[in-house]
C-alpha cells in the first residue's frame, strides 16, 4: 500500500517511523517532511496547507491512504476532499475538526451532553465579556475562541488582568480572527494530563495517557511553547480514572458529536484537569499531540498502519492495541531563543551516536539537510525519545542521548518527567 503522511514535525517523524515498520506499507511519502523523515520516507516538497498540491500528488502517485498530522489541513477540509475522491484518510472531517478550531463549540457540546468541564460563557463583544468578569470575579481564564497556536489562553489572577486579556484578544485582535469571540471560564485546580482515544464514528478505543511540559524552562518557568517534552503513561491517570474518562467524557462526546451532525473519526486528544471532583475536560485536539505522539509511537507494539487504517475504515471494533509496559519519555531540543526569535542553519552533530543508544530514537522536528549535514530549520528541532522501566529510567536514558548531541545553538529542559519522578 502507498501511504502519504502530511506534516513536518517530530509527530510526523514518529508516525512515519512507526508506519514504515508495517508489512502492509510498500511505499511511504511525507509532505513536506524534514531531514529525519527523509531517512524513512520519500519526502515531497508540498506545504501542509497546499490542499490542491496534496490532492494532485495523491492522484498522480496512486496514494492509497493519507495520514494527516497537524490540525490546519484538517480544519481546512483535507480529509473531506480525499474521501470525496475515494482516497482513505486518517483524521476528522472539517466539521468535526471544528472542535479544535472553536473552543466555544466544544464547551457547548459539553453543556448539551453533561460532559464535566469548567463553567463558562461565550462573548462576541468586549463590553459584555468585561461585565461577566466583573460579576464572576477572579481568578478566571480568558480564551480566544479560534486557533491561536496554543497562545490564545490567558490565565488571569485578578479582574484587571482579565479586562486586559479581553482588550488584547478582542480590541487589539492579537490573534486576528481567532479572537473575534472569547470563551471565559472558571479556573480549574488539579493536575493536567492528556488522554488519547481512536474513534471511528461508532467505536472509541482508548490508547494511552501522557503528560507534556508547555513552559520553556525548567521548573515550568518561562513562556509557553508548543511543548518541551512529554512522557507516557501519566501516573495521575489510574486505570479507574481512565474508565471514568471514557464513561464521563469520551463516550458522551462521540455520541453528542454524531447527534450534532459532526461524527468524529480520527484520534481524539482530550486535554484534562484531574481535579478533586474527578476528570474535567479542558479542550479537545483533533490530532496527535506533538511531542506526545513521539513517546506514544515508541510504546506502540501493534502495527501502526493497521491501527490507523482500522480507524479510517470504521473497523476499530475488530482490533486491540498492544503497548510496551515501559515508560517512554521525549525531551525536546529547541533553537536558542525559542519560543521567541531564533536562528536557523546551525549544524547538529552527534545524532548517530545518540540514536545508537539502546531504546533511544531521535525524532526530528525542525531540521533540514544541507550539503550532507543536518542543520536546524525551526524552533523545536529534535525530540530525543527513550524507553525505560520507570519514568526515571526513561528520563536518564533520554538525557544520556541528549548529552551525545553536539549542538551549541540548542537548549532543552533538564527536568522532563519531574512530576512523575517526584512521585
Ligand atoms: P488550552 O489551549 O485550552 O489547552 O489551554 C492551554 C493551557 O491553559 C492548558 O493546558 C491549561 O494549563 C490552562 N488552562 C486552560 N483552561 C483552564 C482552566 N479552565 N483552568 C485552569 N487552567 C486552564
Amino acid at each position: 500500500m502507498k501511504v502519504l503522511v502530511i506534516g513536518s514535525g517530530g509527530r510526523e517523524h514518529a508516525l512515519c517511523w512507526a508506519i514504515a515498520k508495517s508489512p502492509q506499507c510498500d511505499e511511504l511519502y511525507c509532505a513536506p517532511g524534514n531531514a529525519g523523515i527523509d531517512q524513512v520516507a520519500v519526502t515531497v516538497s508540498i506545504a501542509v496547507d497546499d490542499l490542491d498540491g496534496i490532492m494532485d500528488f495523491v492522484e498522480d502517485n496512486d496514494v492509497d491512504f493519507v495520514v494527516v498530522g497537524p490540525e490546519g489541513p484538517l480544519v481546512a477540509g483535507l480529509v473531506d476532499r480525499l474521501e470525496a475522491a475515494g482516497v482513505k484518510a486518517f483524521g476528522p472531517s472539517a466539521r468535526a475538526a471544528e472542535y479544535e478550531g472553536s473552543k466555544g463549540l466544544t464547551k457547548d457540546l459539553c453543556a448539551r451532553y453533561s460532559i464535566p468541564t469548567a463553567d463558562y460563557a461565550r462573548f462576541a463583544e468586549p463590553d459584555s465579556a468585561k461585565e461577566y468578569i466583573r460579576v464572576k470575579g477572579a481568578p478566571i481564564v480568558v480564551k480566544a475562541d479560534g486557533l491561536a497556536a496554543g497562545k490564545g489562553v490567558i490565565l488571569c489572577r485578578n479582574k484587571n488582568e482579565a479586562y486586559a486579556a479581553i482588550d488584547h484578544i478582542m480590541t487589539e485582535a492579537a490573534f486576528g480572527e481567532a479572537g473575534a469571540e472569547v470563551v471565559i471560564e472558571e479556573m480549574l485546580v488539579g493536575e493536567e494530563a492528556s488522554f488519547f482515544a481512536l474513534v471511528d464514528g461508532k467505536t472509541a478505543l482508548p490508547m494511552v495517557t501522557a503528560q507534556d511540559h508547555k513552559a520553556a524552562f525548567d521548573g515550568d518557568e518561562g513562556p509557553n511553547t508548543g511543548g518541551m517534552g512529554a512522557y507516557t503513561p501519566a501516573p495521575v491517570i489510574t486505570d479507574a480514572m481512565a474508565e471514568r474518562i471514557m464513561d464521563e467524557i469520551i463516550t458522551p462526546t462521540i455520541r453528542g458529536a454524531a447527534a450534532d451532525g459532526r461524527p468524529y473519526k480520527g484520534v481524539l486528544y482530550a486535554g484534562l484537569m484531574i481535579t478533586e471532583k474527578g476528570p474535567q475536560l479542558i479542550e479537545y485536539n483533533v490530532r496527535f499531540g506533538d511531542p506526545e505522539c513521539q513517546p506514544m509511537m515508541m510504546r506502540l507494539k501493534s502495527d501502526a498502519l493497521e491501527m490507523l487504517l482500522a480507524c479510517a475504515e470504521g473497523r476499530l471494533e475488530e482490533i486491540t492495541l498492544e503497548w510496551h509496559k515501559e515508560t517512554a519519555l521525549s525531551v525536546v531540543m529547541a533553537a536558542e531563543g525559542y519560543p521567541g526569535a531564533y536562528g536557523k542553519g546551525s549544524e547538529i552533530k552527534g545524532l548517530d551516536a545518540a540514536g545508537r543508544l539502546k531504546d533511544v530514537v531521535v525524532f526530528h522536528a525542525g531540521t533540514a539537510e544541507e550539503d550532507g549535514k543536518v542543520v536546524a530549520a525551526g524552533g523545536r528541532v529534535l525530540n530525543v525519545t527513550a524507553l525505560g522501566n520507570s519514568v526515571k529510567a526513561a528520563q536518564k536514558r533520554a538525557y544520556q542521548a541528549v548529552d551525545l548531541i553536539d549542538w551549541p545553538e540548542g537548549f532543552c529542559r533538564r527536568d522532563i518527567g519531574w512530576r512523575a519522578v517526584k512521585g
